[in-house]
């Protein structure tokens, strides 16, 4: 405002300062009544003063002009005198009224010194020109808004056109940059800024999903089962094994789901005391031992639940419990008898002596035999890898012929082949070491367990990838409640039935354990007194 009050200052200065030099040129020439003619009835007030103060003449007091009083302290008529011009604006004390006051000094053509003052209504002309102004601001601040709001949305007008050119142009298959003049530009690089940032963030999802997929895979591949659980036991997440030990699929709470108290009692020790736990658990009901661990992450306020089931390692420690006292068994018996009939030989007649050797030979035939059957027992467990070679058919009858040379002799037995192989000269492609094991125990088996002339049949068929193999007797047969266990370890039909004080009850087990390992399966069919087929299969 003080700016618009010094502007309009400014203008009336100006505009009085013109009155003025106009009121000194035609002053000259005229009295006071012409002066009053001409200015009386304007809109400004002219003020002649002489150069004491005293007015000699004024447009809005013509004639009364000695009643008012002296002007030589005017501020206006101080400056004029000094300055050569003199302006002020304030009230007037004549009319009662803000005005504009312009003076200069003049003198007539007597060399009379006067001042020529000119003033002026202030007031209302400025308040006129404020409201004016301000009706203008007040305007322009409107037209303002109004073209900033217009031009705001053309702007998102715009914005929005292009985005959907945009998007059309990359349905399209179009590139962006294609369809854009100079202006869009910044729109542009807009887009190759979100699209990289699109696409970044499309990468990192993927992988992201990647990982989660091969977690989850890794998770429902472990034979355990793994569950997580918050802390007050819901279950968050749980993989798909040891299923039967759970009667719900995800989510609910652990004591709920859990069919097993036994192990609930764990878990609980476990989220109560906030700690980890590992315990040994047998569930009566499934015959099953399971180990239980509860892992407390105490930075979630979360527990792992593991549980595996380890039923089959106790069985096998069992197993393997068993076989070693049925080795101690085993060896003591004929350890035994070789040591009883040793001390009877020492005093036996002469005409004894011969078969209480054959006795001490014959239980040093089975410890023999125990003892080659352990270490093909402890070979196999060992070594369950397949050494698969070309082999001739005639080496692997050679070898086994070799090997059973004793017991063929003995019994006079015949052994029949009938080889079908799809290579000329009868080449196989077989672990030859595992192969003829199996096909000697089995034989073998054929020749001992035979009260008549032992004919056995040996077929070996090459069909696709693999081999069938079949061996035939016609021996004592086994009874048919006893085809399922003869692949037991230490197993034997019915010990008085042969003459076979050497068995040991672990051929069978042998040929079937190297029968796996070589991709097959051994399947038995016999018929008591009548005879014994032993079928399996060897993968090339
Ligand atoms: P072993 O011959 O040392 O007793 P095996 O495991 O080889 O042990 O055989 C187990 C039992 O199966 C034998 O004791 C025998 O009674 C029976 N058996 C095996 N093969 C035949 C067969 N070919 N004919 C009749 N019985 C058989």
């Amino acid at each position: 405002m003080n700016m618009i009050s010094n502007l309009y200052q400014e203008v009336a200065k100006k505009t009085l300062r013109e009155d003025a030099l106009l009121i000194k040129n035609i002053a000259g020439n005229n009295s006071r009544e012409d002066f009053q003619d001409i200015f009386g009835s304007i809109e400004k007030r002219f003020t002649l003063i002489d150069s004491k103060g005293i007015v000699i003449y004024d447009s809005e007091k013509y004639d009364e002009e000695s009643t008012m009083e002296n002007h030589s302290t005017r501020p206006e008529v101080i400056d004029a005198i000094r300055d050569g011009q003199g302006f002020n604006v304030r009230k007037s004390r004549t009319l009662g009224e803000f005005l504009a006051y312009y003076a200069i000094p003049y003198t007539d053509e007597y060399g009379e010194d006067y001042i020529i003052r000119v003033a002026r209504g202030y007031n209302s002309d400025y308040k006129n020109i404020r409201n004016i102004l301000i009706e203008q601001i007040i305007f322009f601040i409107i037209l303002n808004m109004f073209i900033h709001f217009s031009y705001k949305n053309y702007l998102k007008r715009h914005l929005f056109n292009k985005v959907d050119e945009i998007r059309e142009a990359l349905e399209a298959g179009s590139e962006v940059t294609e369809i854009y003049s100079k202006g869009d530009v910044w729109l542009v690089e807009f887009w190759k800024v979100v699209q990289s940032w699109q696409s970044k963030n499309i990468k990192n999802l993927e992988r992201l999903n990647l990982e989660k997929q091969i977690l989850r895979q890794v998770i429902s591949s472990v034979d355990m089962s793994i569950v997580l659980l918050d802390e007050n036991m819901k279950v968050i997440l749980k993989n798909e094994s040891l299923n039967y030990l759970y009667s719900f699929s995800q989510g609910g709470y652990y004591y709920q789901g859990m069919k097993y108290i036994e192990i609930i009692n764990v878990v609980k020790k476990a989220t109560v005391e906030k700690k980890d736990v590992k315990e040994d658990v047998y569930i009566s009901k499934l015959k099953k031992y399971l180990v239980i661990g509860v892992k407390y992450l105490e930075f979630r306020n979360q527990f792992i639940i593991t549980i595996k089931d380890v039923t089959r390692n106790r069985e096998m420690m069992e197993v393997q419990r068993n076989f070693i006292s049925n080795i101690s068994h085993e060896l003591k018996t004929p350890l035994t008898n070789i040591k009883g009939y040793l001390i009877a030989l020492e005093d036996a007649p002469e005409t004894m002596r011969g078969s209480f050797l054959k006795v001490v030979k014959n239980n040093v035939d089975k410890l023999e035999n125990i003892t080659m059957n352990f270490l093909n027992i402890s070979k196999i467990e060992n070594s369950k890898v397949l050494n698969l070679a070309p082999v001739s058919f005639e080496k692997i009858q050679e070898e086994i012929e070799k090997m059973l040379s004793q017991y063929i002799k003995s019994k006079n037995a015949e052994i029949i082949y009938s080889i079908n192989l799809l290579d000329a000269n009868n080449y196989m492609r077989v672990d030859f070491d595992k192969l003829t094991t199996i096909l000697k125990n089995l034989i073998e088996n054929a020749i001992i367990y035979n009260d008549k002339k032992p004919v056995i049949k040996i077929e070996i068929k090459e069909v696709y990838d693999r081999y069938k193999i079949v061996i035939e007797d016609n021996g004592l047969g086994i009874p048919k409640e006893e085809i399922d266990s003869i692949f037991e370890r230490f197993y034997r039909v019915d010990k008085a039935r042969t003459s076979n004080v050497a068995g040991t009850g672990l051929g069978l087990p042998i040929v079937e354990e190297l029968v796996g390992i070589c991709g097959g399966k051994i399947e038995v069919e016999s018929k008591e007194g009548k005879g014994s087929l032993f079928r399996f299969f060897m993968l090339k």
